[in-house]
C-alpha cells in the first residue's frame, strides 16, 4: 500500500535505535526525507547512512539531547519546516513509588511530557499554515494501565496524553492529525535494560526474565521495531487524517482493557 507521503519531510526524534529507528525506517521506505536525532553521534551517523543507502531519501542527522533546550534548538534549526513529527526520548528509570523526589519528577516531565509539547508548539503552527501535518508521539502502554515499577513514566506520559487530547481537537480543522502510539514491550535496548532489572532482582537469567514477561502477553512475544514503525508510518499517511487524538496500543494484547 502506497501511503501517499513520498517527498514529505519528517523529524523523527531519538531515532538511532529502537522504536524511533523503526519509525524512521518505515517513513524512509515511503520516500519521506528525514531529520534524525540521538545523543551519540557515531550510532546516529551509522543509522542515517544505512537509511540513505537502503531507501535513497535525504537524511540530516543531528546529535543532540532532545530533552534539553539547547539540543532541541539545534534539532529544530536543522529541521526547518517539516510535515511529520515523531516525538520520542529515552524512558524514565524504574523504581518504587517511594523512590522519587521532586527532581526525579521534573526530569521525567521534561523528557516525556514537556519535550514533546515544546516540539509540537514549534512545528504544528507551520503544519497548520500549510494545511497538512501529522504528529505521532511515542508514549507507553503505561498510559492505559499503570506499570507499577514505572511510576515516573505513568505520571509524565499521562500529562502528555491530556495535552494531546485537547490540542489534537483544536488543530484538526487545519489538516493536522496528532495521535499517540503506546508501545508495550518491544525487543529494543530498553527491553534489555528492563529485563536486566528483573534478572538481577529475582536472581534469574535474562532468558528466564524474557520468557516470564512473554508469558504475560497474549501474543507470547515481544514486538519488533519494524512492526511499530509500520503502524507509525500509517498514522503519518494520507489515509490517517480522520484519526485524531487517539491512543493506539501496540502491546500484543498485554493491557487487559476493553477499549
Ligand atoms: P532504545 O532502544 O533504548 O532507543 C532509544 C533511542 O533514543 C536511541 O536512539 C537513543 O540514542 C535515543 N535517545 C534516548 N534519549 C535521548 C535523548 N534525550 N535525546 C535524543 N535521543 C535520545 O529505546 P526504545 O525501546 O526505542 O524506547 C523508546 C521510547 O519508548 C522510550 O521512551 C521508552 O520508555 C518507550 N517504551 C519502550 C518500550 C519497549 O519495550 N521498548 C515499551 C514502552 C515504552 P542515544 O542513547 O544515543 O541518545
Amino acid at each position: 500500500m502506497d501511503l501517499g507521503i513520498k517527498g514529505k519531510r519528517a523529524l523523527v526524534c531519538a531515532s538511532s535505535k529502537g522504536l524511533g529507528r523503526g519509525c524512521a525506517e518505515a517513513l524512509a521506505a515511503e520516500g519521506v526525507d528525514l531529520v534524525m536525532n540521538a545523543r551519540s553521534d557515531g550510532p546516529l551517523q551509522e543509522a542515517a547512512q544505512a537509511i540513505r543507502d537502503a531507501h535513497g531519501v535525504g537524511v540530516t542527522a543531528v546529535a543532540a539531547d532532545i530533552t534539553s533546550e539547547e539540543g532541541r534548538a539545534r534539532v529544530l534549526e536543522a529541521a526547518g519546516q517539516v510535515d511529520i513529527l515523531v516525538t520520542n526520548a529515552g524512558g524514565p528509570p524504574p523504581g518504587l513509588w517511594t523512590d522519587w523526589d521532586r527532581e526525579d519528577f521534573i526530569k521525567a516531565l521534561d523528557a516525556n511530557m514537556l519535550t514533546p509539547i515544546a516540539l509540537m508548539r514549534a512545528l504544528v503552527p507551520g503544519m497548520m499554515e500549510r494545511g497538512w501535518g501529522r504528529v505521532v508521539n511515542i508514549t507507553s502502554q503505561s498510559v492505559k494501565g499503570p506499570i507499577p515499577v514505572l511510576g515516573l513514566s505513568n505520571s509524565a506520559r499521562a500529562g502528555l496524553t491530556g495535552y494531546v487530547a485537547g490540542t489534537a481537537r483544536q488543530v484538526a480543522e487545519k489538516g493536522v492529525a496528532i495521535n499517540n502510539l503506546l508501545p508495550g514491550i518491544h525487543a529494543t535496548d530498553r527491553a534489555v535494560s528492563l529485563d536486566s532489572g528483573v534478572s538481577e532482582k529475582q536472581g534469574i537469567t535474562m532468558d528466564e526474565a524474557r520468557r516470564q514477561r512473554e508469558a504475560t502477553i497474549p501474543a507470547r512475544r515481544y514486538g519488533t521495531p519494524a512492526e511499530f514503525g509500520a503502524a507509525c508510518a500509517f498514522l503519518c499517511s494520507q489515509y490517517s487524517g480522520f484519526i485524531v487524538g487517539q491512543n493506539v496500543l501496540l502491546d500484543g494484547g498485554a493491557t487487559n482493557v476493553t477499549i
